[in-house]
């Protein structure tokens, strides 16, 4: 393990310090082959994700096929202007002189993705890395190992191996991999993991981005098109991999009188979209193993939640589903609040006064995304000015995370640094300052003997 991870960063950096990766044809050809890798191998990646996921097929398409083409063709539509120095005015401290910020890659870096979207989780930061001029490794997830090991076989087919390599493996191999020295880090995963990212990172002064989780919450107002919510909030919860969505939402704050109005609204669509035997329906992803399955009927298990049950609560053990759950009228300390559910558990906490969401909130870790539903242009300003978090959406759930002119990351507990679109290639970039002065004035005044007069003139 500790071979391979070791030969990989040494095999990297030797083919980095050639130059090689910096060119803007390299950065272009692999970037082509990403996306040859997407488009040639559709059917292939979509059984991958359905042997890992029993993700259905319209939810691999568009949610990880779509995705990595589409920054792919981004990257290559925008390489030729991100890569350009960009000009920055100089002032008289300077005069003469000219000054650029100049976008320079880090080097060779490490990405490590997680198992709930393993193909758009792997390979959209490896786009960001590539079209920045690093060399990458990538480590998929264990626990997606259909399209780990697919990864490894397509990425090694396609792309230049002396460059871009996939090192599969579970603990013991990312522990191997993050001994080694990196120019830049991206996990995406758990915080618990993270914080071993972050500290091994800090033995040589990685820099890190890190994807984490969290629980998001989304607010309903009574203002609202209660019809187009719910399914907004399905969309996000049930309809993306059944929950297990680092954006999906978590919990529902809404006030004890709309409750009874939001649960019905939810229950009459997730009928139209599952039917009344959800867990036979082919639209909905499996629990990715036993593991989380049985963590999930624990928490639906407790006798406090399980009474407060008004919708689903079914499971099939055999394949690993359980049904769109709600959860109404659960208490801010239930066990439900205490961990990030990653799942298909929708629980509802009520309030008396919607403006009572803010406190709520605030009292958990800065969540990756926080969702409010309202026409309430007052309530929607306060929402805004006083939650901390990755992202917001008014009025929608989850569909942040395709628009590629908006960062995607953490704050706090959900992470740090972000990535997408141009701010893929920025988080990849290191922007070092270059000045260049004239050797035409040489103003004495900054020269020893530091005369009182040469302190007024400057
Ligand atoms: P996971 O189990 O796939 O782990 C993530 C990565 O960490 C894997 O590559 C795994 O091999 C590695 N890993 C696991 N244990 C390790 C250890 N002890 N030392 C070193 N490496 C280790 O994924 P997960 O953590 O179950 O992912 C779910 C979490 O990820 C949720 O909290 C979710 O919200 C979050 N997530 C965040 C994003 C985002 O973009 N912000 C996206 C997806 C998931």
């Amino acid at each position: 393990m500790a071979v391979e991870a070791e030969a990989a960063a040494r095999e990297l950096r030797a083919t980095y310090a050639t130059g090689k990766t910096k060119s803007f044809e390299w950065r272009s050809s692999q970037l082509k082959a990403i996306q040859k890798i997407v488009s040639l191998h559709s059917d292939e990646i979509v059984e991958a994700l359905r042997s890992d996921l029993q993700k259905p097929e319209f939810e691999s398409v568009v949610h990880e096929i779509s995705g990595v083409s589409a920054s792919c063709k981004l990257a290559l539509k925008e390489l030729n202007r991100w890569m350009k120095p960009q000009k920055v005015k100089t002032s008289l401290i300077t005069f003469p002189s000219s000054a650029k910020i100049v976008s320079e890659p880090f080097g060779v870096v490490l990405v490590i993705s997680a198992w709930n979207f393993p193909l758009l989780l792997s390979l959209d930061p490896v786009v960001g890395a590539i079209a920045a001029g690093n060399a990458v490794v990538l480590k998929p997830s264990e626990s997606s190992p259909a399209t780990s090991s697919l990864l490894a076989k397509l990425v090694g087919k396609y792309m230049d191996a002396s460059a871009v390599r996939v090192v599969e493996g579970a603990v013991a191999e990312t522990a191997a991999l993050l001994e080694q020295k990196w120019d830049k880090i991206l996990y995406t995963g758990g915080g618990k993991v993270g914080r071993i990212v972050l500290s091994a990172a800090a033995k040589h002064l990685t820099p890190v981005i890190l994807e984490l989780g969290g629980k998001c919450p989304v607010v309903v107002d009574s203002a609202v098109n209660l019809k187009v919510a719910a399914r907004r909030i399905i969309a996000g919860k049930w309809c993306a991999n059944s929950g297990q969505t680092c954006i999906s939402p978590d919990y529902i704050i809404t006030t004890k009188d709309f409750a009874p109005q939001l649960v019905n609204a939810l229950s009459a669509q997730l009928d139209k979209f599952f039917g009344k035997e959800p867990l036979r329906s082919k639209e909905l992803s499996s629990i990715v193993n036993i593991h989380h399955f049985n963590r999930l009927v624990k928490l639906l298990d407790d006798d406090e939640v399980s009474r407060k049950i008004v919708r689903g609560g079914e499971r099939d053990q055999s394949n690993l589903k359980i049904a769109p759950t709600i959860i109404s009228g659960v208490s801010t300390d239930s066990l439900l609040m205490d961990e990030e559910i990653f799942g298909p558990i929708l629980p509802i906490i009520t309030v008396d006064q919607i403006e009572e969401c803010v406190g709520v909130i605030n009292a958990k870790e800065k969540p990756l995304a926080a969702y409010l539903f309202t026409n309430d242009k007052k309530l929607e300003d306060k929402f805004v000015r006083n939650i901390s978090a990755g992202a917001m959406i008014i009025n929608d759930t989850v569909i942040h995370f395709f628009e590629a002119g908006l960062p995607f990351g953490g704050v706090g507990g959900s992470g740090m640094g972000a990535y997408h679109g141009k701010f893929s290639f920025d988080a990849f970039s290191h922007k070092k300052a270059l000045l260049k002065r004239s050797f035409a004035v040489d103003i004495s005044a900054r020269y020893p003997p530091y005369t009182p007069g040469k302190r007024r003139f400057l």
